[in-house]
């Protein structure tokens, strides 16, 4: 009971926070940054032997107009001291703390440990987002998710009612188990707002338009987007978010770009060792100023955006990127040497064929392999595909054609793979 009354003061100051003075934002981020710095220090090993290698004095830290100066982690450096247990505040119980684990993409699984109080703020920045698009409290929700997350108390008593459906259910009990739920906030990956979309549309079923569709742990492409309007009567709202640190940005109603939690964490862009400009494409480096079990400082955890401008037109004052563009390992070569992101494949791709039946694959600049699944639709698409490709990338693919996909078992597909793209040609950090 205190916990849920903590984090209802919690969610009401951050309520607050989205229409803020960015004067007053600048200040309570300044205040939490420096406590994180000096927890970090002082109590997490890594960090200490981290930033005494790299010369980065925390006694001289001059808070938020010095941040650049607190050196960048990868998960390459962190992997290693995860493993050491180096990253953990020393005196953590582990058996004491609550867990969720990276799912990999990012190099090897890591462990992520939280306290009360960091699950606290995660709950409650979620709980934001959802307010600012009309969440009330009697609101089913259906969450299409890899692992059911946690239930809280008051959903016994029919506040906030939510079902997870995972991966693993067969489509007919997905439908009948989602039509069941009659939600009004739907929660899912591109991958599962389709699929859930083309049962609806093949039952050929009535459903209750939902008060909003957000689409959390995958780009949105166009296709999705308008399938899941003409299905549900509303767009998808983008969600973006990473395992280690919780909800980092979300679209408003007007579902352009993306509002930084920045009350939260501070999200910067950086391109050629500089901010990137608002329109560039960068690396994203997240420091989370709530965690202290396991802290992320200036954390880079291989995804890309396109900086935004100062502020958004509905009004909200929180700082916006202006896109998310997906993971820095998606990123193919063009012929003439530009990056090009796996958004922006999987954009050109989604109006041809079903992305699930797709894979573009880049062995190295010039070897690009276009593999599709062998039915009836995609063999006409394919002069489509390709010259959609070539159109973006400037060169001819080669196709190849496989008689079945390995059906993923997963919510997310994976329509572009890069086997070379590394972080120097990104423009990074
Ligand atoms: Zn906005």
């Amino acid at each position: 009971m205190i916990e849920t009354l903590r984090t209802a003061m919690l969610l009401r100051h951050l309520c607050a926070n989205v229409r803020r003075d960015p004067v007053i934002l600048a200040a309570e981020q300044d205040r939490l940054l420096r406590h994180t710095v000096e927890h970090a220090w002082r109590h997490v090993p890594f960090y200490r032997r981290y930033w005494l290698d790299a010369g980065f004095d925390p006694k001289k830290f001059g808070g938020l107009a010095d941040l650049e100066r607190i050196p960048i982690v990868s998960r390459a450096t962190l992997d290693p001291a995860a493993r050491a247990g180096e990253l953990l505040a020393t005196g953590v119980d582990r058996e004491q703390c609550t867990w969720l684990d990276t799912t990999g993409t990012g190099g090897m699984p890591l462990r992520i440990y939280k306290q009360r109080r960091e699950e606290r703020v995660r709950r409650a920045v979620g709980l934001r987002i959802w307010l600012e698009h009309g969440f009330s409290w009697r609101d089913a929700t259906v969450d299409f998710q890899r692992d059911a997350g946690p239930s809280h108390p008051l959903q016994r008593f029919g506040i906030a009612p939510k079902e997870f459906i995972l991966c693993d259910v067969p489509a007919e009990q997905r439908l009948s188990r989602f039509l069941a739920m009659k939600p009004a906030v739907v929660v899912g990956t591109a991958t599962a707002l389709r699929r859930i979309a083309r049962d609806v549309q093949r039952a050929g079923v009535a459903v209750r338009r939902p008060r909003v569709v957000f689409c959390a742990g995958e780009y949105a492409d166009t296709f999705t987007r308008r399938l899941v309007k003409s299905v549900f009567g509303t767009e998808p709202v983008g969600v973006y978010g990473q395992s280690e640190v919780g909800y980092i940005g979300w679209q408003c109603e007007q579902r352009g770009a993306f509002h930084l939690n920045a009350d939260t964490h501070l999200v910067e862009v950086r391109r050629d060792g500089r901010a990137a400009r608002p329109g560039e494409l960068g690396r994203l480096i997240v420091t989370d100023l709530y965690a202290r079990t396991m802290p992320f400082l200036r954390y880079d955890a291989g995804d890309l955006a396109i900086a935004g401008g100062e502020t958004c037109s509905c009004g909200r004052t929180l700082p916006v990127v202006q896109s998310m563009e997906g993971r820095v390992s998606g990123v193919l070569v063009a012929a003439d040497g530009r990056p090009v992101t796996a958004c922006a494949v999987v954009e050109a791709l989604c109006e041809h064929i079903l992305l699930e039946d797709v894979q573009v694959v880049q062995h190295a600049t010039g070897e690009i392999e276009l593999v599709v699944v062998e039915t009836a639709a995609t063999q006409d698409n394919i002069a489509a595909i390709v010259a959609a490709l070539e159109q973006l990338l400037g060169r001819s693919a080669v196709v190849s054609t496989k008689p079945q996909w390995a059906s993923p078992r997963d919510w997310k597909t994976r329509s572009v793979v890069s086997h070379f793209f590394t972080a120097r040609d990104s423009g990074d950090r």
